[in-house]
Protein backbone atom coordinates (compact mmCIF):
# COMPACT_ATOMS: atom_id res chain seq x y z
CA UNK A 1 0.00 0.00 0.00
CA UNK A 2 1.06 3.51 -0.93
CA UNK A 3 -0.33 6.12 1.15
CA UNK A 4 1.76 8.87 1.01
CA UNK A 5 1.37 11.85 -1.58
CA UNK A 6 2.82 11.93 -4.97
CA UNK A 7 4.26 15.58 -5.05
CA UNK A 8 6.20 17.07 -1.88
CA UNK A 9 4.33 17.59 1.41
CA UNK A 10 4.84 20.64 3.09
CA UNK A 11 3.04 19.12 6.31
CA UNK A 12 5.12 16.78 7.90
CA UNK A 13 2.74 16.30 10.27
CA UNK A 14 0.17 14.48 8.00
CA UNK A 15 3.19 12.58 6.24
CA UNK A 16 4.18 11.04 9.34
CA UNK A 17 0.45 10.09 10.50
CA UNK A 18 0.24 8.80 6.88
CA UNK A 19 3.16 6.29 6.99
CA UNK A 20 2.61 5.38 10.30
CA UNK A 21 3.35 1.81 11.70
CA UNK A 22 4.59 0.65 8.66
CA UNK A 23 7.66 -1.31 6.94
CA UNK A 24 8.58 -1.11 3.65
CA UNK A 25 9.24 -4.46 2.26
CA UNK A 26 9.44 -5.61 -1.42
CA UNK A 27 8.23 -2.79 -3.25
CA UNK A 28 5.39 -1.71 -0.78
CA UNK A 29 4.44 -0.38 3.29
CA UNK A 30 3.22 -3.26 4.81
CA UNK A 31 2.91 -3.48 8.86
CA UNK A 32 4.72 -5.60 11.29
CA UNK A 33 3.76 -9.57 11.05
CA UNK A 34 2.89 -9.34 14.78
CA UNK A 35 1.11 -6.32 14.30
CA UNK A 36 2.99 -4.02 17.04
CA UNK A 37 4.16 -0.77 16.91
CA UNK A 38 6.20 1.60 18.72
CA UNK A 39 5.34 5.33 19.57
CA UNK A 40 7.60 8.53 17.48
CA UNK A 41 7.70 11.61 19.39
CA UNK A 42 8.81 14.96 18.22
CA UNK A 43 11.11 15.85 21.12
CA UNK A 44 10.09 19.90 20.72
CA UNK A 45 6.78 19.38 22.17
CA UNK A 46 7.04 15.83 23.71
CA UNK A 47 4.24 14.45 21.41
CA UNK A 48 3.69 11.97 19.89
CA UNK A 49 3.76 12.42 15.91
CA UNK A 50 3.03 8.94 14.94
CA UNK A 51 4.38 5.47 15.19
CA UNK A 52 6.58 2.73 13.96
CA UNK A 53 6.71 -1.11 13.12
CA UNK A 54 7.98 -2.82 15.62
CA UNK A 55 9.60 -5.26 13.55
CA UNK A 56 11.24 -8.78 14.65
CA UNK A 57 12.55 -11.74 13.21
CA UNK A 58 9.89 -12.86 10.93
CA UNK A 59 10.03 -9.11 9.52
CA UNK A 60 13.69 -9.52 8.75
CA UNK A 61 13.35 -12.78 7.14
CA UNK A 62 10.32 -11.50 4.63
CA UNK A 63 12.52 -8.45 3.56
CA UNK A 64 15.85 -9.99 3.58
CA UNK A 65 14.25 -13.10 1.13
CA UNK A 66 12.31 -9.90 -0.85
CA UNK A 67 15.94 -8.34 -1.28
CA UNK A 68 17.77 -11.77 -2.20
CA UNK A 69 15.40 -12.49 -4.90
CA UNK A 70 15.58 -8.91 -6.29
CA UNK A 71 19.14 -9.01 -6.27
CA UNK A 72 19.04 -11.60 -8.72
CA UNK A 73 17.93 -9.35 -10.88
CA UNK A 74 19.43 -6.22 -9.74
CA UNK A 75 23.09 -7.90 -10.14
CA UNK A 76 22.42 -8.67 -14.06
CA UNK A 77 21.51 -5.03 -15.01
CA UNK A 78 24.41 -3.32 -16.50
CA UNK A 79 26.15 -1.40 -14.07
CA UNK A 80 26.09 1.90 -15.59
CA UNK A 81 22.15 1.34 -15.93
CA UNK A 82 22.11 0.82 -12.11
CA UNK A 83 24.13 3.92 -11.86
CA UNK A 84 21.74 5.59 -13.70
CA UNK A 85 19.14 5.38 -11.85
CA UNK A 86 20.64 5.79 -8.14
CA UNK A 87 21.58 8.96 -10.09
CA UNK A 88 17.79 9.91 -11.54
CA UNK A 89 16.96 9.17 -7.59
CA UNK A 90 18.86 12.04 -6.68
CA UNK A 91 16.95 14.42 -8.90
CA UNK A 92 13.60 12.91 -7.05
CA UNK A 93 15.01 13.50 -3.65
CA UNK A 94 16.48 16.75 -4.67
CA UNK A 95 12.71 17.95 -5.26
CA UNK A 96 11.45 16.89 -2.17
CA UNK A 97 14.93 18.15 0.32
CA UNK A 98 12.21 20.18 1.95
CA UNK A 99 9.80 17.90 2.42
CA UNK A 100 12.69 15.46 3.99
CA UNK A 101 13.95 18.27 5.81
CA UNK A 102 10.94 18.84 7.53
CA UNK A 103 10.08 15.01 8.35
CA UNK A 104 13.53 14.11 10.05
CA UNK A 105 13.60 18.29 11.92
CA UNK A 106 9.85 16.75 13.15
CA UNK A 107 11.51 13.31 14.55
CA UNK A 108 14.72 14.66 15.80
CA UNK A 109 14.06 17.98 16.62
CA UNK A 110 17.33 19.24 14.96
CA UNK A 111 17.04 22.66 13.63
CA UNK A 112 15.38 22.76 9.95
CA UNK A 113 17.22 25.36 8.48
CA UNK A 114 21.11 25.13 10.26
CA UNK A 115 20.69 20.87 10.19
CA UNK A 116 17.68 19.19 8.63
CA UNK A 117 17.33 20.72 5.02
CA UNK A 118 21.04 20.64 4.97
CA UNK A 119 21.55 16.78 5.96
CA UNK A 120 18.53 16.10 3.00
CA UNK A 121 20.71 18.33 0.39
CA UNK A 122 23.75 16.04 1.17
CA UNK A 123 21.34 12.92 0.61
CA UNK A 124 21.18 14.09 -3.17
CA UNK A 125 24.47 14.88 -3.52
CA UNK A 126 25.28 11.01 -2.04
CA UNK A 127 23.16 9.62 -4.74
CA UNK A 128 24.49 11.57 -7.64
CA UNK A 129 27.75 10.83 -6.59
CA UNK A 130 27.65 6.93 -6.55
CA UNK A 131 25.37 7.28 -9.85
CA UNK A 132 27.69 8.49 -11.48
CA UNK A 133 30.46 5.46 -10.85
CA UNK A 134 28.64 2.60 -12.75
CA UNK A 135 31.11 2.73 -15.13
CA UNK A 136 34.18 2.51 -12.38
CA UNK A 137 33.42 -1.40 -11.15
CA UNK A 138 36.40 -2.40 -13.02
CA UNK A 139 38.85 -5.02 -12.75
CA UNK A 140 41.97 -5.57 -13.75
CA UNK A 141 44.66 -7.70 -15.94
CA UNK A 142 47.16 -9.42 -13.88
CA UNK A 143 50.89 -10.28 -15.20
CA UNK A 144 50.91 -14.29 -14.91
CA UNK A 145 52.09 -16.03 -18.38
CA UNK A 146 52.75 -15.12 -21.75
CA UNK A 147 50.11 -17.71 -23.02
CA UNK A 148 47.59 -17.19 -19.73
CA UNK A 149 45.45 -14.34 -19.47
CA UNK A 150 44.41 -13.21 -15.90
CA UNK A 151 42.10 -10.81 -14.76
CA UNK A 152 39.94 -9.44 -11.98
CA UNK A 153 36.34 -8.85 -12.03
CA UNK A 154 34.26 -6.95 -9.32
CA UNK A 155 31.17 -8.63 -8.31
CA UNK A 156 28.25 -7.92 -5.76
CA UNK A 157 28.60 -9.41 -2.23
CA UNK A 158 24.60 -10.41 -2.61
CA UNK A 159 21.82 -8.84 0.21
CA UNK A 160 23.40 -6.24 2.30
CA UNK A 161 22.26 -5.19 6.16
CA UNK A 162 22.82 -1.71 6.69
CA UNK A 163 22.10 -0.54 10.60
CA UNK A 164 21.26 3.39 11.23
CA UNK A 165 21.93 5.86 14.49
CA UNK A 166 19.03 8.56 14.55
CA UNK A 167 21.60 11.46 14.48
CA UNK A 168 22.22 11.79 10.63
CA UNK A 169 19.64 8.95 9.49
CA UNK A 170 18.99 9.78 6.25
CA UNK A 171 23.04 10.96 5.09
CA UNK A 172 24.21 8.03 7.12
CA UNK A 173 21.45 5.63 5.31
CA UNK A 174 22.75 7.05 1.73
CA UNK A 175 26.41 6.36 2.11
CA UNK A 176 25.40 2.85 2.63
CA UNK A 177 22.57 2.00 0.19
CA UNK A 178 23.86 4.72 -2.66
CA UNK A 179 27.49 2.71 -3.09
CA UNK A 180 26.01 -1.19 -2.28
CA UNK A 181 23.02 -0.49 -5.14
CA UNK A 182 25.74 0.59 -7.86
CA UNK A 183 27.63 -1.86 -7.20
CA UNK A 184 24.84 -4.38 -7.94
CA UNK A 185 23.84 -5.48 -4.37
CA UNK A 186 20.15 -4.79 -2.43
CA UNK A 187 20.10 -3.69 1.00
CA UNK A 188 18.21 -3.71 3.93
CA UNK A 189 17.95 -1.04 6.11
CA UNK A 190 17.42 -1.28 10.21
CA UNK A 191 16.70 2.27 11.18
CA UNK A 192 17.05 4.10 14.26
CA UNK A 193 14.06 4.00 17.08
CA UNK A 194 14.32 7.39 17.58
CA UNK A 195 13.88 8.30 13.79
CA UNK A 196 12.34 5.85 11.38
CA UNK A 197 9.79 7.93 9.31
CA UNK A 198 12.09 10.00 6.98
CA UNK A 199 14.17 7.06 6.03
CA UNK A 200 10.65 5.51 5.12
CA UNK A 201 9.57 8.25 3.13
CA UNK A 202 12.67 8.13 1.01
CA UNK A 203 12.01 4.78 0.29
CA UNK A 204 8.88 5.66 -1.21
CA UNK A 205 10.76 7.86 -3.49
CA UNK A 206 13.26 5.57 -4.77
CA UNK A 207 10.86 3.06 -5.31
CA UNK A 208 9.23 5.63 -8.07
CA UNK A 209 12.71 4.61 -9.91
CA UNK A 210 14.23 1.34 -8.78
CA UNK A 211 12.76 -2.23 -9.26
CA UNK A 212 11.36 -3.54 -6.06
CA UNK A 213 12.99 -4.94 -3.61
CA UNK A 214 16.22 -3.29 -4.00
CA UNK A 215 15.74 -1.75 -1.10
CA UNK A 216 13.73 -2.55 2.03
CA UNK A 217 13.23 -0.18 5.36
CA UNK A 218 12.38 -2.47 8.79
CA UNK A 219 12.07 -0.52 12.09
CA UNK A 220 12.50 -2.07 15.49
CA UNK A 221 14.37 -2.16 18.47
CA UNK A 222 18.33 -3.02 18.06
CA UNK A 223 18.35 -6.47 19.63
CA UNK A 224 15.01 -7.71 18.45
CA UNK A 225 15.41 -6.18 14.46
CA UNK A 226 18.80 -5.53 14.37
CA UNK A 227 20.44 -8.64 15.92
CA UNK A 228 18.40 -10.93 13.35
CA UNK A 229 19.46 -9.30 10.66
CA UNK A 230 22.77 -9.47 11.08
CA UNK A 231 22.40 -13.22 11.44
CA UNK A 232 20.51 -14.32 8.62
CA UNK A 233 22.02 -16.37 6.51
CA UNK A 234 21.31 -14.51 3.31
CA UNK A 235 22.55 -11.27 4.08
CA UNK A 236 26.48 -11.71 2.94
CA UNK A 237 27.29 -8.00 4.26
CA UNK A 238 26.64 -5.44 7.36
CA UNK A 239 27.64 -2.15 7.05
CA UNK A 240 26.98 -0.44 10.56
CA UNK A 241 27.34 3.18 12.29
CA UNK A 242 26.40 3.57 15.88
CA UNK A 243 28.02 3.01 19.43
CA UNK A 244 31.20 1.36 19.93
CA UNK A 245 29.20 -0.90 22.37
CA UNK A 246 26.77 -1.56 19.63
CA UNK A 247 29.53 -2.03 17.34
CA UNK A 248 31.16 -5.02 18.62
CA UNK A 249 28.30 -6.90 19.29
CA UNK A 250 27.53 -6.69 15.80
CA UNK A 251 30.99 -7.39 14.68
CA UNK A 252 30.81 -10.58 16.80
CA UNK A 253 28.23 -11.70 15.28
CA UNK A 254 29.22 -10.99 11.59
CA UNK A 255 32.47 -12.74 12.99
CA UNK A 256 30.43 -15.68 13.11
CA UNK A 257 29.09 -16.53 9.86
CA UNK A 258 32.73 -14.59 8.73
CA UNK A 259 31.02 -12.01 6.73
CA UNK A 260 32.53 -8.74 6.09
CA UNK A 261 31.58 -5.74 8.25
CA UNK A 262 32.13 -1.79 8.12
CA UNK A 263 31.53 -0.07 11.30
CA UNK A 264 31.25 3.72 12.07
CA UNK A 265 31.47 4.14 15.66
CA UNK A 266 32.09 7.10 18.14
CA UNK A 267 34.28 9.55 18.78
CA UNK A 268 36.08 12.23 20.64
CA UNK A 269 37.47 14.63 18.23
CA UNK A 270 40.14 16.86 19.35
CA UNK A 271 40.48 20.78 18.31
CA UNK A 272 44.00 22.27 18.33
CA UNK A 273 44.36 25.82 18.16
CA UNK A 274 47.38 27.87 18.02
CA UNK A 275 47.79 31.41 18.59
CA UNK A 276 48.81 32.17 15.13
CA UNK A 277 45.64 31.16 13.88
CA UNK A 278 42.80 33.67 11.70
CA UNK A 279 41.11 34.41 15.40
CA UNK A 280 37.90 34.94 14.24
CA UNK A 281 37.67 32.17 11.16
CA UNK A 282 39.03 30.20 14.27
CA UNK A 283 35.81 30.81 16.51
CA UNK A 284 33.53 30.17 13.86
CA UNK A 285 35.56 26.73 13.68
CA UNK A 286 34.65 25.73 16.86
CA UNK A 287 30.76 26.50 17.24
CA UNK A 288 30.87 24.41 13.57
CA UNK A 289 32.72 21.80 14.62
CA UNK A 290 30.90 21.30 17.59
CA UNK A 291 27.86 21.02 15.77
CA UNK A 292 26.04 23.00 18.47
CA UNK A 293 23.37 23.44 15.82
CA UNK A 294 22.25 19.59 16.47
CA UNK A 295 23.05 20.33 20.18
CA UNK A 296 26.63 18.45 19.38
CA UNK A 297 24.73 15.47 18.80
CA UNK A 298 27.48 14.48 15.98
CA UNK A 299 29.93 11.77 16.04
CA UNK A 300 33.20 14.24 15.00
CA UNK A 301 31.76 16.68 17.63
CA UNK A 302 34.85 18.86 18.61
CA UNK A 303 34.37 18.19 22.11
CA UNK A 304 38.02 18.67 23.62
CA UNK A 305 39.31 21.81 22.49
CA UNK A 306 43.21 22.95 22.89
CA UNK A 307 43.89 26.50 22.89
CA UNK A 308 47.43 27.89 23.10
CA UNK A 309 47.56 29.61 26.60
CA UNK A 310 48.04 33.28 24.90
CA UNK A 311 44.50 33.37 23.35
CA UNK A 312 42.89 30.68 25.59
CA UNK A 313 40.73 33.49 27.73
CA UNK A 314 39.92 35.90 24.50
CA UNK A 315 39.02 32.77 23.02
CA UNK A 316 36.68 30.61 25.26
CA UNK A 317 35.27 34.98 26.08
CA UNK A 318 34.06 34.44 22.42
CA UNK A 319 33.46 31.06 21.68
CA UNK A 320 30.53 32.34 25.05
CA UNK A 321 29.52 35.28 23.52
CA UNK A 322 28.58 33.76 19.63
CA UNK A 323 27.02 30.76 21.16
CA UNK A 324 24.82 32.86 23.47
CA UNK A 325 23.81 34.72 20.11
CA UNK A 326 22.46 31.33 18.79
CA UNK A 327 18.87 31.14 18.94
CA UNK A 328 17.60 27.89 20.56
CA UNK A 329 13.84 26.94 19.28
CA UNK A 330 11.07 25.20 17.52
CA UNK A 331 13.14 23.61 14.99
CA UNK A 332 10.61 24.41 12.40
CA UNK A 333 10.91 27.59 12.57
CA UNK A 334 12.96 28.89 10.38
CA UNK A 335 14.81 31.67 12.92
CA UNK A 336 16.52 28.54 15.06
CA UNK A 337 19.70 27.88 14.77
CA UNK A 338 19.92 25.10 17.83
CA UNK A 339 16.92 22.43 18.00
CA UNK A 340 16.54 19.91 20.82
CA UNK A 341 18.35 16.46 22.53
CA UNK A 342 16.83 13.65 20.54
CA UNK A 343 15.46 12.06 23.50
CA UNK A 344 14.84 11.40 27.00
CA UNK A 345 17.38 9.06 27.37
CA UNK A 346 19.90 10.99 26.00
CA UNK A 347 19.13 13.81 27.80
CA UNK A 348 19.41 12.37 31.10
CA UNK A 349 22.51 11.17 29.98
CA UNK A 350 24.00 14.13 28.52
CA UNK A 351 22.57 16.45 32.15
CA UNK A 352 24.72 13.57 34.22
CA UNK A 353 27.84 14.53 32.33
CA UNK A 354 27.41 18.33 32.87
CA UNK A 355 26.35 17.32 36.78
CA UNK A 356 29.60 15.49 36.84
CA UNK A 357 31.59 18.63 35.47
CA UNK A 358 29.85 21.17 37.73
CA UNK A 359 30.49 19.40 40.68
CA UNK A 360 34.26 18.91 39.68
CA UNK A 361 36.88 21.01 42.04
CA UNK A 362 38.47 23.66 39.91
CA UNK A 363 36.21 23.46 37.29
CA UNK A 364 34.49 26.64 35.40
CA UNK A 365 30.99 26.03 34.07
CA UNK A 366 29.93 28.37 31.44
CA UNK A 367 26.41 27.91 30.00
CA UNK A 368 25.31 29.64 26.78
CA UNK A 369 22.01 30.29 25.05
CA UNK A 370 18.53 31.26 26.29
CA UNK A 371 16.11 28.71 26.98
CA UNK A 372 13.28 28.92 24.53
CA UNK A 373 10.44 30.76 25.78
CA UNK A 374 7.05 29.48 23.89
CA UNK A 375 5.12 27.47 25.92
CA UNK A 376 4.19 25.11 23.60
CA UNK A 377 7.63 24.14 23.76
CA UNK A 378 7.85 23.88 27.71
CA UNK A 379 8.02 19.75 27.47
CA UNK A 380 11.10 20.24 24.86
CA UNK A 381 14.33 18.24 24.97
CA UNK A 382 16.28 21.83 24.74
CA UNK A 383 19.69 22.47 27.19
CA UNK A 384 21.59 24.86 27.21
CA UNK A 385 25.10 24.38 25.65
CA UNK A 386 27.85 24.14 28.21
CA UNK A 387 31.50 25.00 27.64
CA UNK A 388 33.39 23.50 30.58
CA UNK A 389 37.13 24.97 31.73
CA UNK A 390 39.55 23.91 34.53
CA UNK A 391 38.81 20.04 33.33
CA UNK A 392 42.27 17.57 33.93
CA UNK A 393 42.57 14.60 31.63
CA UNK A 394 41.32 12.33 33.75
CA UNK A 395 37.96 13.90 33.97
CA UNK A 396 35.15 11.49 32.18
CA UNK A 397 34.11 14.61 30.65
CA UNK A 398 37.82 14.43 28.86
CA UNK A 399 37.80 10.54 27.70
CA UNK A 400 34.01 9.83 27.20
CA UNK A 401 31.71 10.73 24.32
CA UNK A 402 28.74 12.76 25.69
CA UNK A 403 27.34 13.12 22.49
CA UNK A 404 25.37 16.27 23.46
CA UNK A 405 26.41 19.99 23.35
CA UNK A 406 29.06 19.88 25.94
CA UNK A 407 32.39 20.64 25.31
CA UNK A 408 35.80 21.21 27.31
CA UNK A 409 37.90 23.67 26.52
CA UNK A 410 42.06 23.61 28.14
CA UNK A 411 44.62 26.11 27.27
CA UNK A 412 48.32 24.36 26.31
CA UNK A 413 52.01 25.42 25.89
CA UNK A 414 54.04 22.77 24.04
CA UNK A 415 52.82 21.19 20.43
CA UNK A 416 54.30 18.07 21.80
CA UNK A 417 52.88 18.14 24.70
CA UNK A 418 49.35 19.14 23.06
CA UNK A 419 49.31 16.17 20.45
CA UNK A 420 50.26 13.33 23.04
CA UNK A 421 46.65 14.68 24.66
CA UNK A 422 45.09 14.80 21.80
CA UNK A 423 46.11 10.72 20.94
CA UNK A 424 45.57 9.78 24.61
CA UNK A 425 41.65 8.47 23.64
CA UNK A 426 40.38 4.86 22.85
CA UNK A 427 38.74 7.27 19.84
CA UNK A 428 39.90 8.12 16.57
CA UNK A 429 37.59 9.49 14.31
CA UNK A 430 38.21 13.34 13.42
CA UNK A 431 40.60 16.17 14.72
CA UNK A 432 41.50 19.78 13.10
CA UNK A 433 44.10 22.27 13.29
CA UNK A 434 44.13 25.64 13.33
CA UNK A 435 47.66 27.77 12.46
CA UNK A 436 48.46 29.67 10.02
CA UNK A 437 51.90 27.68 10.26
CA UNK A 438 51.58 25.12 7.47
CA UNK A 439 54.44 23.21 8.61
CA UNK A 440 53.39 22.44 12.16
CA UNK A 441 49.78 22.20 11.14
CA UNK A 442 51.12 19.33 8.29
CA UNK A 443 53.50 17.87 10.84
CA UNK A 444 51.13 17.41 13.78
CA UNK A 445 48.34 16.05 11.06
CA UNK A 446 50.39 13.35 10.14
CA UNK A 447 51.01 12.50 13.70
CA UNK A 448 47.88 12.57 15.09
CA UNK A 449 45.48 9.19 15.13
CA UNK A 450 42.20 9.89 13.28
CA UNK A 451 40.92 9.03 10.49
CA UNK A 452 39.93 12.42 9.08
CA UNK A 453 42.09 15.67 10.21
CA UNK A 454 41.44 19.14 8.53
CA UNK A 455 43.89 22.07 8.67
CA UNK A 456 41.61 25.43 9.34
CA UNK A 457 38.28 24.16 7.86
CA UNK A 458 35.47 21.53 9.57
CA UNK A 459 33.96 20.19 6.87
CA UNK A 460 30.77 17.45 6.75
CA UNK A 461 31.16 14.21 5.39
CA UNK A 462 32.05 14.74 1.21
CA UNK A 463 30.62 11.56 -0.96
CA UNK A 464 33.74 11.51 -2.79
CA UNK A 465 36.46 11.31 0.32
CA UNK A 466 37.01 8.55 2.20
CA UNK A 467 35.71 8.63 6.03
CA UNK A 468 35.80 6.63 8.49
CA UNK A 469 37.89 6.31 12.38
CA UNK A 470 41.14 4.51 13.52
CA UNK A 471 41.54 2.83 17.06
CA UNK A 472 37.43 2.52 18.63
CA UNK A 473 36.48 4.63 16.34
CA UNK A 474 35.64 2.39 13.44
CA UNK A 475 37.03 -0.26 10.70
CA UNK A 476 36.92 0.31 7.08
CA UNK A 477 35.22 3.32 5.09
CA UNK A 478 32.89 5.18 3.63
CA UNK A 479 32.05 7.09 1.04
CA UNK A 480 34.28 7.42 -2.12
CA UNK A 481 34.87 5.13 -5.61
CA UNK A 482 37.34 3.07 -2.95
CA UNK A 483 34.71 2.23 -0.51
CA UNK A 484 32.36 0.93 -2.81
CA UNK A 485 34.61 -1.31 -4.16
CA UNK A 486 36.33 -2.46 -1.61
CA UNK A 487 33.10 -2.58 0.75
CA UNK A 488 30.67 -3.75 -1.27
CA UNK A 489 32.41 -6.18 -3.94
CA UNK A 490 34.32 -9.39 -4.04
CA UNK A 491 37.31 -9.15 -6.44
CA UNK A 492 37.32 -12.64 -8.26
CA UNK A 493 40.25 -14.14 -10.33
CA UNK A 494 39.69 -15.68 -13.80
CA UNK A 495 42.47 -17.00 -15.45
CA UNK A 496 42.64 -18.42 -19.08
CA UNK A 497 44.97 -20.55 -20.23
CA UNK A 498 45.33 -20.16 -23.98
CA UNK A 499 48.28 -22.27 -24.28
P1 LIG B 1 23.45 2.68 19.02
O1 LIG B 1 24.69 1.87 18.91
O2 LIG B 1 22.72 2.65 20.30
O3 LIG B 1 22.39 2.25 17.90
C1 LIG B 1 22.72 2.26 16.53
C2 LIG B 1 21.81 1.27 15.81
O4 LIG B 1 22.14 -0.05 16.22
C3 LIG B 1 20.32 1.46 16.09
O5 LIG B 1 19.61 1.29 14.89
C4 LIG B 1 20.02 0.33 17.06
O6 LIG B 1 18.69 -0.09 17.05
C5 LIG B 1 20.94 -0.75 16.53
N1 LIG B 1 21.24 -1.82 17.51
C6 LIG B 1 21.24 -1.75 18.85
N2 LIG B 1 21.55 -2.95 19.38
C7 LIG B 1 21.75 -3.80 18.35
C8 LIG B 1 22.11 -5.18 18.25
N3 LIG B 1 22.31 -5.92 19.33
N4 LIG B 1 22.26 -5.72 17.03
C9 LIG B 1 22.07 -4.96 15.91
N5 LIG B 1 21.72 -3.66 15.95
C10 LIG B 1 21.57 -3.08 17.15
O7 LIG B 1 23.87 4.16 18.62
P2 LIG B 1 22.97 5.49 18.65
O8 LIG B 1 22.81 5.92 20.06
O9 LIG B 1 21.76 5.29 17.81
O10 LIG B 1 23.91 6.52 17.86
C11 LIG B 1 24.88 7.27 18.46
C12 LIG B 1 26.26 6.69 18.21
O11 LIG B 1 26.51 6.61 16.81
C13 LIG B 1 27.36 7.57 18.77
O12 LIG B 1 28.32 6.78 19.42
C14 LIG B 1 27.96 8.21 17.53
O13 LIG B 1 29.28 8.64 17.67
C15 LIG B 1 27.81 7.13 16.52
N6 LIG B 1 27.88 7.68 15.16
C16 LIG B 1 29.01 7.44 14.40
C17 LIG B 1 29.13 7.99 13.12
C18 LIG B 1 30.34 7.73 12.27
O14 LIG B 1 30.26 7.98 11.08
N7 LIG B 1 31.44 7.26 12.81
C19 LIG B 1 28.09 8.78 12.62
C20 LIG B 1 26.97 9.01 13.41
C21 LIG B 1 26.87 8.45 14.68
Amino acid sequence: RHPTPEAPSTDPFALAKSMSGLHFIGGRYVAARSGKTFPVVNPATGEQVGTAAEGDAADVDAAVQDAARAQKGWAKTPARKRGAMVYACAALLRTHQDELGRLIALETGKALRTESRVEAGVVADIFEFFGGLGGELKGETVPFAPDVLSVTIREPLGVVGAIIPWNVPMLLMALKIAPALVAGNTVVVKSAEEAPLAVLRICELLNRILPAGCFNMLSGQGPECGAPLVAHPLVKKVTFTGSVETGKIVARAAAEKLIPVTLELGGKSPMIVFQDCDFEKTVAGALTSMRFTRQGQSCTAASRIYVERPIFDRFVTEMKTRVDAMVMGDPLDEKTDIGTIISQGQFDKVQGFIEEGRATPGATTLECSAMPTDPALKKGLFLRPVIFTGLDATSRLVREEIFGPVTVVQPFDDAEAVLAEANDSEYGLAASLWTNNLKVGLDLAHRLEAGLVQINQNLVVQANLSYGGVKSSGLGKEASLEAMLEHFTHKKTIMVNMG
